[in-house]
């Protein structure tokens, strides 16, 4: 087996849906090296590689980032840590925007709204979505 060295900044192993966010994120401030390792083909690896319907994490229309913390609280028995998740409640529905200007198709109403599926939930047609992550403007190697 042929081993190559390579230097960068952050490493991130495994290329899934957190993989290339993160790398996307990262990726976006000129100054850092980003390189993520995939075992797989990074466009249609992890959880999401068939596709999904539905983004199952947002902040819809009269809810705020809290109830988002209190649903998983709930869900994981209160084994959870609340300033964390609160700080990433806050980021969901901007984690939303930027997969839409990547080129996520997420189904709007006739008002221009995002179509709900029950109280945390937006429809998207999300047959792209691992591709999409994967093609993210992060420098993937
Ligand atoms: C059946 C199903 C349906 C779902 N439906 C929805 C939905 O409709 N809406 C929604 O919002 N969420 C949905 N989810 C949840 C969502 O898909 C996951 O929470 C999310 O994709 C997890 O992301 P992740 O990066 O943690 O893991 P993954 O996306 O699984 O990524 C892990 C990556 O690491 C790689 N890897 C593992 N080991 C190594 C290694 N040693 N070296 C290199 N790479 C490695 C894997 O190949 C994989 O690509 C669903 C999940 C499942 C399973």
């Amino acid at each position: 087996m042929k081993s190559r060295k390579i230097t960068t900044d952050v490493l991130i192993i495994g290329g899934g849906t957190a993989g290339c966010f993160a790398g996307i994120t990262l990726g976006s401030k000129k100054e850092i090296n980003v390189l993520i390792v995939e075992k797989a083909n990074i466009k249609r690896s992890g959880c999401l590689a068939a596709g999904v319907n539905a983004i199952n994490a947002y902040i819809t229309k009269g809810r705020v980032p809290q109830d988002y913390v209190d649903y998983c609280k709930k869900d994981a028995d209160g084994i959870v840590r609340e300033d964390l998740l609160l700080s990433m409640s806050e980021r969901l529905n901007h984690v939303t925007k930027v997969m839409e200007d990547l080129g996520l198709v997420i189904l709007k109403d006739e008002n221009g709204d995002y179509v709900t599926r029950g109280n945390r939930n937006i429809k998207i047609n999300g047959e792209n979505i691992k591709p999409i992550l994967a093609d993210g403007p992060c420098g993937l190697q």
